[in-house]
């Protein structure tokens, strides 16, 4: 695994080797009874999950709170967190045997400030508690962006923003552009890169500029059935 994190510049501490060890072992034993992951080779998940969420790790400011929409097995969130401690996570995720076997990677990790919400992020979104309250909100895998954007931009404060990861999508971002606007955003970055041989990869970072009006989240699925 150090091999596989080196080729992009990635060193591990002998304490975030063992973290991700101890990831893998609790993902492919409740894989079994959860559904989680289709990807259960080990290589395989070294790359295509952690490798893939750790690109991501120099795009959150120093000791952010960072929301995370549509955790499942915890992509990018939790090898975000074993890269990076000083981050504090909410993870939401809509299935609850998913949030089950987040709360035991969370445990068996020994990980601290990371918070599991179990419901759909557009309802937490209009919640006083959670909206415009997070440095960065990020997601990987959950929707197209015009539809992510609603779900995710509304938990960002002004002046944080929020963080895309994405294959490669010239036509999502054309497509995303109106939505970005509505919603208070501004495309600030768009980077793409190579997973080692498994393709491009992008990341997409929109800056939250002006506060999301109140209607945003619509909520009943509008976000995904009739996207901005
Ligand atoms: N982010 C993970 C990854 O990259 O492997 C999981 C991706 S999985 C394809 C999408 C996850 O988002 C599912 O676990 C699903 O239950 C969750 N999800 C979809 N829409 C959601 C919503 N509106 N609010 C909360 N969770 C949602």
């Amino acid at each position: 695994m150090k091999e596989i994190f080196l080729r992009k510049g990635i060193e591990l501490s002998q304490r975030q080797i063992e973290n991700f060890i101890e990831f893998k072992n609790i993902l492919l034993f409740y894989n079994e009874k959860f559904n989680i992951t289709t990807i259960t080779e080990e290589k395989e998940i070294y790359i295509k999950h952690f490798l893939d969420s750790a690109c991501a790790k120099d795009y959150f400011k120093q000791n952010a709170s960072v929301i995370e929409i549509g955790s499942g097995g915890g992509f990018p969130s939790i090898p975000l967190k074993i890269l990076r401690r000083d981050l504090n996570f909410t993870l939401v995720e809509s299935t609850g045997k998913k949030c089950l076997f987040l709360g035991e990677v969370v445990k068996g990790l020994k990980l601290d400030n990371v918070e599991i919400l179990n419901g759909r992020a557009e309802d937490f979104g209009k919640d006083k508690k959670y909206r415009e309250k997070f440095d960065h909100a990020t997601a990987r895998a959950v929707a197209r962006l015009n539809t992510l954007c609603e779900y995710c931009i509304p938990f960002v404060k002004k002046g944080g923003s929020f963080i895309a990861l994405k294959g490669g999508l010239e036509e999502e971002i054309k497509e995303a552009k109106n939505a970005v606007k509505i919603l208070g955003g501004s495309i600030k970055k768009i980077d793409k890169y190579e997973l080692l041989e498994e393709g491009q990869r992008t990341i997409i970072e929109i800056e939250k500029i002006s506060l999301t009006a109140e209607k945003y989240p619509r909520g009943n699925g509008k976000e995904r059935k009739n996207p901005l």
